[in-house]
């Protein structure tokens, strides 16, 4: 085993809470009655919807097509009807197009993806395989939503000397990698090999944090095994070190130059959730259907982590893990410190969503805001190095050129600022706004 590692540039360790979840074994989820799948789900343009109402769809079958060139195609995780096509407001507050499928298992035939084809990446080549998985519409799961077909597709003259696979989850709460990577441990193994073959990496790490030992231990081991040229980098626990940027300082020692891409440095990263899901496009022809999620917060009865169809209504999943088991005070989709509060719980689940959090009073602070007081710690725990309280004062006085000269845009919205601020000035607020005013 390597030599534990970290990112040296600020950070913050909240209370982990992983306790909660990170015992509780995945379980499959039974299909919902009704399935909504969006045509967002991901970062780029929307699906175009290619089926209407009435028709009969069967799952895995594309229902939007991704058409721009950062997109991806969105599939049926049911067999069904197509009840309606309607505009929904997804739990991150996006408006866009859904469509709504009534299952019927009745009369669906026989689509369980069990068949393994095991010598696909013999003989596949390289531009085979990214083939199979845009057409499978696999987009980064662990919460980015990248279409994978994009990022693996290297641009002329450069060059994936690392591929660095995200084992990180650093956000408190979340179980959902931890699980997959204890209980599907060889199908990633698979996953990763994939990409390493389509990107072409020579060197292949796994980075994973030390609060997660036994995922270590069993990733060791089947490597070990199957003779695998893999490494295994054990990373000190600290938030944001599941970022991109903060991942490949710790684990290859390397930065990405201001606005730049991994590759610039030559490296991708992609999530273990990813790693699974082509597991299961090329060797299952399966598209993104369903995904990991952990299901937690002190207000859920029976927190757990669960596989479900992508398009079950977020109801649905509370009540798989037992429901409310005391009145939530917020409910959050993704993690606690860069997921979206949200109150509908008829939205659904979306590839890109790893944990529903259902939060009690006591879980949070509503101590209110007062004046700044200088105390530094926002700029002493931003990972980017950038100076919080001077970019909200930009912000707030509409100054957004000034705030662009202070590298606004490098900001990753990690929460690591307001978590430290002890004036409790709602600054990653300040530059979500500050961003969407400077982009217009
Ligand atoms: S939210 Fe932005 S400014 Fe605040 S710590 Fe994170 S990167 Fe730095
Ligand atoms: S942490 Fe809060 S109080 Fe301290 S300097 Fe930053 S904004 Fe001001």
């Amino acid at each position: 085993m390597l030599k534990i590692r970290s990112f040296k540039k600020g950070g913050i360790h909240p209370h982990a809470r992983k306790s909660l979840s990170d015992t509780a074994k995945i379980q499959n989820l039974p299909k919902p009655e009704i399935i909504i799948i969006p045509m967002s789900q991901h970062l780029g343009a929307p699906a175009v919807v290619c089926v209407k109402k009435g028709d009969i769809v069967s799952a895995g079958q594309k229902v939007g097509s991704g058409e721009s060139f950062i997109s991806a195609d969105v599939h049926s995780s049911v067999y069904g009807t197509v009840q309606d096509i309607q505009p929904i407001v997804l739990s991150n507050g996006i408006e866009t197009n859904a469509v709504f499928i009534e299952t019927d298992d009745i009369s669906e035939p026989q689509t369980e993806f069990t068949y393994i084809d095991k010598d696909i990446l013999e003989r596949s080549t390289p531009q085979e395989l990214l083939k199979i998985i845009k057409d499978a519409g696999i987009v980064g799961m662990g919460g980015a939503a990248f279409p994978a077909h994009v990022k693996f597709n290297i641009p002329k003259g450069k060059q994936a000397e690392y591929l660095v696979i995200n084992g990180v989850e650093c956000e408190p709460y979340l179980t959902a990698d931890h699980r997959l990577m204890l209980e599907n441990t060889e199908e990633i193994l698979v996953g990763i090999s994939v990409i390493s073959k389509i990107i072409g990496a020579g060197k292949i790490i796994i980075g994973i944090e030390a609060n997660k030992m036994n995922a270590t231990r069993k990733f060791e081991q089947v490597i070990e095994e199957k003779r695998l040229p893999i490494k295994i980098q054990p990373l000190r626990v600290k938030y944001p070190q599941g970022d991109e940027k903060q991942l490949l300082k710790a684990v290859i020692g390397r930065e990405v130059p201001s606005g730049g891409l991994p590759i610039e440095i030559g490296a991708i990263v992609s999530n273990v959730g990813t790693a699974y899901a082509i597991y299961e496009a090329v060797t299952k022809r399966k598209p993104v259907i369903d995904r990991v999620v952990t299901i937690s917060g002190n207000a859920i009865k029976n927190p757990g982590n669960f596989r479900a169809l992508v398009g079950t209504p977020i109801k649905v999943l509370i009540d798989a893990a037992g429901g409310f088991q005391e009145e939530p005070a917020k409910i959050v989709a993704g993690g606690p410190m860069m997921g979206f509060a949200f109150f509908n719980l008829e939205a659904p689940l979306t590839k890109g969503m790893s944990g529903i959090l259902a939060l009690t009073k006591s879980d949070l602070d509503f101590s209110s805001e007062t004046a700044c007081i200088s105390c530094g710690k926002c700029v002493t725990v931003c990972p980017m190095g950038l100076q919080p309280t001077r970019l909200f004062r930009f912000i707030n006085n509409s100054k957004f050129s000034d705030a662009m000269s202070l590298n606004l845009m490098d900001c990753k919205e990690c929460g690591c600022c307001s978590y430290s601020c002890p004036a409790k000035i709602p600054l990653v607020h300040g530059f979500k706004y500050g961003k969407k005013m400077a982009r217009k």
